[in-house]
């Protein structure tokens, strides 16, 4: 059910401690952790702890939530030094989703000059 933890979560695992991360931040609400296969020099995953398979689903079902994800997600870069970053949202497989629990990607370190938009 939306909002459970899933037991095949890789990130409601790491909420609950059963899978370890180097967190960076927490509220209440969101968990920031280092990406195990970063990207670019800052490569950082804000998630809710409560479990939603994508950022939209999150957003419907929990807009404070959603919201915070991104105070947080640029909360996250300027601990990391950044005044310049990409926030990346994943949604199904065709688009690069692999993990199906609600996560923004901050990107950053780096000039990032590829990208389709
Ligand atoms: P996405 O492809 O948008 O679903 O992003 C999932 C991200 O989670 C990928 O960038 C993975 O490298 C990352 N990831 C998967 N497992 C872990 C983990 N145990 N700790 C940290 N990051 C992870
Ligand atoms: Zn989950």
């Amino acid at each position: 059910m939306a909002g459970e933890p899933q037991a095949d979560c890789v990130f409601c695992k790491i909420v609950s401690g059963d899978i370890p991360a180097t967190v960076v931040r927490r509220t209440d609400r969101t968990l920031t952790f280092r990406d195990i296969n970063p990207q670019a020099p800052t490569h950082l995953l804000v998630i809710p702890r409560v479990h939603h398979p994508n950022a939209a689903e999150l957003a419907a079902a929990e807009p404070g939530i959603a919201a915070e994800l991104l105070v947080e997600a640029g909360a996250a870069a300027g601990d990391d030094g950044l005044e310049s970053y990409r926030l990346i949202f994943n949604t199904g497989a065709d688009a690069g989703q692999t993990v199906f629990h609600a996560h923004v990607h901050v990107l950053g370190g780096e000039p990032l000059t590829e990208g389709l938009v």
